[in-house]
């Protein structure tokens, strides 16, 4: 009855199961005009809370997918040459700036370090961004809102984000979901049975007790979902287990045998 009420309201934003209270704080940040960091794991569920805030909130999404070449002129914009002529092309940043979008910086721990002195002034009370290159000071537009994620999983000491840049973001930190939540997802995504869709849920609790220290990425809900759907597209699931769960978790032959062992147990 819940998941039918929700998604009536939701209309046409893809769909998002909630583990909690998410759906709510992202509404009020957004309405508070606070920027917002999203903290888990690879193929939680981050980038779609966003794709099901922006649709929800009748927001564009501008998504970037941060890199270690990822610069600020990257994310603002720069003079591009044409014919002899310069022209100034704003970047992905800027346009969603302009547009008061919703813009998704995924995995910002990545980027190479200038682009904090942008995000600085666009993330607290100023809500602006200064273009270097043509010494314009740009005042977001009232729906504007940054959304940054970073998975606190990938311990890097050189890495992680500077205090002075995350005290600026109200924090969300979301995990995989609860087995019965993870099960809804998991037929949801691949039209698989329920039947199906528990035992994958079972197997991804066993991979991850398994894992979760001795890998770096674990069984996360993205990865029982391709499993489904290879299954669904009349994979046998052992197979569909192999091919999407544990062939792509490690390319060691131990590791993927005793994986292996837990898939045999499990399903
Ligand atoms: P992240 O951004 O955390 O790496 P994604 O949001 O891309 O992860 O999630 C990966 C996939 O897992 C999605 O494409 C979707 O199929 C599924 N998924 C994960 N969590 C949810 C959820 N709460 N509701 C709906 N689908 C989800």
């Amino acid at each position: 009855m819940e998941m039918l009420s929700a998604r009536a309201l939701q209309g046409e934003a893809p769909f998002y199961a909630a583990q909690g209270e998410e759906c709510r704080l992202f509404e009020q940040a957004h309405a508070s005009r606070l920027p917002l960091l999203i903290k888990g794991p690879t193929g939680c569920g981050k980038t779609r809370l966003v794709e099901h805030m922006a649709a929800r909130l009748r927001r564009p999404l501008v998504t970037v997918s941060c890199h270690d070449d990822l610069s600020a002129a990257d994310l603002v914009g720069r003079h591009l040459i044409e014919g002899g002529n310069t022209r100034w092309c704003d970047g992905p940043l800027t346009r969603a700036v302009r547009q008061g979008a919703i813009c998704y910086l995924d995995e910002v721990v990545e980027a190479r370090k200038d682009t904090t002195v942008v995000l600085h002034p666009l993330a607290d009370d100023r809500r602006q961004l200064p273009i270097e290159r043509s010494g314009e000071l740009l005042e977001a537009a009232p729906d504007f809102m940054l959304v940054i994620s970073y998975n606190p999983g990938y311990q890097n000491l050189l890495k992680g984000l500077k205090p002075s840049t995350r005290q600026r973001f109200v924090a969300l930190c979301l995990d995989y979901p609860r087995p019965e939540i993870e099960t809804q997802i998991v037929g949801t995504e691949s039209a698989c049975s329920a039947e199906v869709a528990a035992r994958l849920v079972k197997l991804g609790q066993a991979l991850r007790r398994l894992t979760e220290h001795d890998l770096e990425e674990t069984a996360s809900t993205r990865l029982l979902v391709m499993a489904a759907r290879l299954h669904v597209a009349g994979l046998g699931l052992r197979a569909a287990c192999q091919a999407a769960i544990v062939d792509a978790l490690t390319d060691d032959a131990d590791t993927a045998a005793a994986l292996g062992e837990i898939v045999l147990a499990v399903i």
